[in-house]
């Protein structure tokens, strides 16, 4: 019978903790690589992230500016030319980038 080990390495924090701070499965092995703090921050942490990731969604909706694929600087949407093949209805070039195209492409024309 190999020995049990009544310590663990947990993966966060880095530190050796007996097996009575790290949550059991069944089985009564560990199953978590980090100890019961560690898990309660990481636990919290990913509840945060979720949280984040539904605002960013949110936020992706309704743009109020968008970076330009020409000069690759933020403009508001106002600044930028409505498209309706475009996402979110504008176009990826901003105005100003918009215009010299047009002025370059009257000139080689
Ligand atoms: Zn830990
Ligand atoms: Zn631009």
């Amino acid at each position: 019978m190999p020995e049990i080990p009544l310590t663990k390495v947990c993966v966060d924090c880095g530190e050796e903790k007996l097996l009575s701070e790290y949550y059991l499965d069944k089985n009564g092995r560990p199953p978590c690589p980090r100890c019961k703090d560690c898990y309660k921050n990481w636990h919290n942490q990913y509840r945060r992230n979720k949280t984040r990731e539904k605002k960013s969604l949110l936020s992706l909706v309704i743009p109020t500016s968008k970076t330009c694929s020409k000069c690759a600087q933020e403009k508001s949407l106002t600044d930028i030319y409505k498209d309706k093949e475009g996402k979110f209805g504008v176009s990826s070039i901003c105005k100003s980038v918009r215009v010299s195209t047009i002025l370059t492409e009257e000139k080689t024309l």
